[in-house]
């Protein structure tokens, strides 16, 4: 196997997810990005040169999230068709920083967050990974190595954009190879790290030894960097060149997209607007993804309001926290840990309701499900959800058809398969 294999397999049918996992596992660090693209750095490297190697397309979760496999290593068991998009969890707390600049400056209350800062500060990890901006193109989404918790304050929020990630572990694990690490990502991203750390490779033994925490908030879907581009030129109507600082949550609960230009000016854009704007933006592996959450993380997050899109039309009606999946003994020991030191606060919870980003997913999986294109195992090996398809756009009318009630007839279904969706929460 070899590079070529890759990009024949994974970039031709457009399965790449940009997780990055490439560039690290490449045991000769020749893989680097074209943008979102995966690309070999050395014009000299041939096929002949990857020999028998071929971890870039093994450590890939582009095709292949290999769930079961990880399952089987971490919980000792494989998620039942219930557990379909939760994932295998031994608890979910509604949680929220106790910090107050971390809950401001986070997503839906900071637990996250909260949990990265305990990482650090009472766990003794050295590095986390965290998602942040690039310091050349202060909108652009880039991987962010913290090494104090403060800095983490900074990368806290949602970043609704696409970027190669895990490709900035490679200077960890090189430089200093002896640090502990604990990173936070989305599904595609946790999904390679436990591919990673099953390879018996010189990059999988480091993960294995050293990655010791992984957190993931829920993920929908990502957005290609144009879709911030356009929210930026069209709607806050300002010269990129001029962006400072760009934040996707901003404010109150749930935020706007707050873009600052070098005169010092925040402009904002509802968030709802923007995440009608990002729906033309999306790659075809985020459109077909079949993973909410990947369920491999040792803690998962989802906001805690059901319907953050009709929180930002109408406003919110729920205090700002997320919910909290507890998967495996190492995330229990670090929400306990936030928690004893103050860190987080916790409660228990009933998992039931809508959560527009799940249910925007199921829908959309479904219909990639029945294409007949080129798309993601999922995380059940042969399950295929029979569900009346509701379309995306029926999940993000306009505020106006909003206030009609057009999408109050959407027949949305819960996660847990329960009850009729009732207006917009
Ligand atoms: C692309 C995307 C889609 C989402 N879709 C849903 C959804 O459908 N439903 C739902 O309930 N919740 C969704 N979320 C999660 C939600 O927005 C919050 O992130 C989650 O509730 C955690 O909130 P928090 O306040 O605990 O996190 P915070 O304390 O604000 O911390 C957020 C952490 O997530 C990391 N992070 C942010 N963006 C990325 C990224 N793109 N890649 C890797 N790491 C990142 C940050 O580095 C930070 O560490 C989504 C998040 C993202 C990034
Ligand atoms: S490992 Fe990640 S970045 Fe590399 S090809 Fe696969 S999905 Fe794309
Ligand atoms: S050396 Fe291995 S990991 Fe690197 S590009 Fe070649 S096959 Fe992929
Ligand atoms: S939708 Fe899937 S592929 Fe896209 S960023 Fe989220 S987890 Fe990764």
């Amino acid at each position: 196997m070899t590079f070529q294999q890759l990009s024949k397999d994974i970039l031709a049918t457009e399965l790449c997810t940009a997780c990055g996992a490439c560039e690290l596992a490449c045991p000769p660090g020749v893989i680097g990005f074209d943008g979102l693209e995966p690309v070999l750095t050395l014009a000299s490297w041939t096929e002949a040169d990857c020999g028998g190697c071929g971890d870039c397309l093994d450590v890939c979760p582009g095709a292949d999230p290999a769930t079961p496999a990880a399952e089987d290593r971490l919980f000792g068991r494989r998620r039942t068709v219930e557990e379909r998009w939760t994932g295998i969890f031994s608890e979910v707390l509604a949680g929220h920083s106790l910090e107050p600049e971390v809950f401001e400056a986070s997503a839906s209350g900071g637990s996250l967050t909260a949990l990265m800062r305990t990482a650090m500060s009472v766990l003794d990890v050295d590095v986390v990974l965290s998602m942040g901006r690039d310091p050349d193109e202060p909108w652009r989404a880039a991987p962010r190595l913290v090494r104090e918790p403060s800095g983490l304050t900074d990368t806290a929020q949602s970043t609704y954009q696409l970027a190669p990630y895990l490709g900035a572990l490679r200077e960890v694990m090189e430089k200093s190879p002896e640090d502990t690490v604990a990173l936070t990502g989305v599904a595609c991203h946790i999904q390679a790290m436990r591919k990673l750390q099953a390879m018996d490779t010189e990059a999988g033994r480091w993960a294995r030894d050293h990655v010791v925490l992984m957190l993931e908030p829920a993920c929908s879907s990502s957005t290609r960097p144009e879709g911030t581009l356009a929210v930026i030129r069209e709607r806050a109507r300002v010269p990129v060149e001029s962006v400072v600082r760009l934040r996707y949550r901003e404010g109150d609960y749930p935020g706007d997209i707050s873009v600052r230009t070098d005169d010092g000016e925040d402009h904002r854009v509802p968030f709802w607007q923007a995440v009608r704007d990002f729906a033309g933006s999306k790659t075809h592996r985020c459109l077909s993804c079949g993973d909410w959450m990947s369920g491999l993380a040792d803690v998962s997050v989802s906001d805690g309001d059901p319907n953050i899109f009709a929180a930002s039309v109408e406003g919110a009606d729920q205090h700002k926290h997320g919910r909290v999946f507890v998967r495996t003994g190492a995330g229990a020991a670090a929400v306990a840990a936030a928690s004893g030191h103050g860190l987080l606060a916790v409660s228990p919870v009933e998992l039931k309701g809508l959560n527009l980003g799940l249910e925007r997913k199921r829908n959309r999986r479904a219909t990639y499900e029945r294409s007949g294109t080129c798309i993601p195992l999922g995380p059940v090996p042969g399950h295929r959800e029979e569900i009346e398809i509701v379309p995306d756009e029926r999940w993000i009318a306009a505020p106006e058809t909003t206030a009609e009630g057009t999408s109050a007839d959407t027949p949305g279904r819960t996660a847990d398969g329960a009850e009729e969706r009732e207006g917009r929460r």
